[in-house]
């Protein structure tokens, strides 16, 4: 290992963080767990068109996305936690409107 350590295997950033025997930096590292818990909750079905809807992250927080017409799915608490996390005016501007009524 190299003294500014590794290339970060899904993002490039150097890094000294290490999973499995490859470098991937602490945010990548946080956001590939947040996918695997993901994975275990149920796909979500858009519904406006029908279409089985994908997991995304975006700042931390699991959003179910529909690749279709783009609409997003959050889950009751999410939008909160994006505000509470986040730190760009566009990613407030994108989760403004984005919750789909009830
Ligand atoms: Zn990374
Ligand atoms: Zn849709």
């Amino acid at each position: 290992m190299s003294l500014f350590g590794e290339k970060c295997a899904r993002c490039g950033t150097r890094t000294r963080n290490k999973e499995d025997d490859k470098a991937i930096c602490e945010i990548c590292a946080q956001e590939m767990h947040l996918l695997i818990e993901a994975g275990k909750e149920a796909l979500r079905v858009c519904p406006i068109d029908g279409t089985t809807m994908r997991k995304e992250i975006a700042q931390v927080v699991v959003i179910d996305r529909c690749p279709t017409c783009s609409g997003v799915w959050l889950d009751g608490g999410e939008l909160d936690q994006m505000r509470n996390g986040a730190e760009s005016e566009a990613l407030m501007l994108m989760a403004t409107g984005l919750a789909y009524p009830m």
